[in-house]
């Protein structure tokens, strides 16, 4: 459940440099006005904390704390139909130099203090078996409910090029970061080849790909190719 399970920790001083170099809409039109009528809640999927709990690396979370009342600890409190085990299982997955975060909610949103995990989302750096920073993977958890991994042709240039400039920096100074995120493509691709399955890949040159998860060979593909899932699946039949 939660949305970033990663272990990140950059030097407080570059947060806001990192925030304000990755600042560029996802999508030209507002793409919670596509997924919120298919969230019971009303609400966008990334932004319901009973459907995705942001995780934020600990020097992150002191500089949001002394700069904005946006966000809290989370309590495992905030969902009130949320399972008491579910809360445990999430507190315990958490690495050490991160702590999950609640927000005020979508109506309250403060665009310039999002976490950097609300600005990548649903997407992140896909690192190869050779430990190349390659492109934006999505993160699969959220194939059926993110309107925007049915879409993935929707993406401005823009993002595209801010998110690879923003993780490009983070891996400069952050070896833990991108070890992160070796682990995690590492995760997809197992996870992808048990399905049988081709990753679909932004990749850095801005064209797409599917990667095969146990070669890791590419094959560039027009974005009509990559398939819609949810209720996409359902319109796009
Ligand atoms: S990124 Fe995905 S889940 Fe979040 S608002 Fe956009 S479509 Fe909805
Ligand atoms: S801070 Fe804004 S973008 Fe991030 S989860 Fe909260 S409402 Fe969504």
């Amino acid at each position: 459940m939660s949305r970033f399970p990663f272990s990140i920790n950059p030097p407080l001083a570059d947060l806001r440099s990192l925030y304000n170099g990755f600042d560029a809409p996802l999508t030209a039109l507002d793409c919670g006005q596509k997924c919120a009528p298919h969230n019971p809640s009303g609400k966008p999927f990334c932004c319901d904390i009973c459907q995705a709990v942001p995780a934020a690396y600990r020097e992150e979370w002191r500089y949001l704390r002394a700069n904005t009342d946006l966000w809290h600890a989370w309590r495992g409190d905030e969902c009130v139909s949320g399972a008491k085990d579910e809360s445990i299982k999430l507190q315990a997955e958490t690495p050490k130099n991160m702590l999950l975060l609640a927000c005020l909610g979508p109506a309250r949103c403060q665009r310039s203090f999002r976490a950097l995990s609300c600005r990548q989302f649903p997407f992140f750096p896909y690192v190869t078996s050779d430990y190349r920073f390659l492109g934006l993977a999505y993160d699969w958890e959220f194939e059926k409910i993110c309107w925007v991994i049915s879409n993935l042709g929707m993406v401005t240039e823009a993002y595209r090029q801010q998110f690879v400039e923003t993780h490009d920096r983070l891996f400069a100074f952050s070896q833990e970061a991108f070890d992160s995120y070796y682990t995690h493509s590492e995760r997809m691709r197992e996870h992808f080849a048990s399905l049988r399955r081709r990753i679909p890949l932004l990749h850095r040159n801005g064209n797409f790909y599917l990667l095969s998860p146990a070669s890791e060979r590419l094959e560039k593909v027009p974005v009509e190719r990559l398939p819609p899932f949810g209720p996409d699946k359902e319109n796009s039949r």
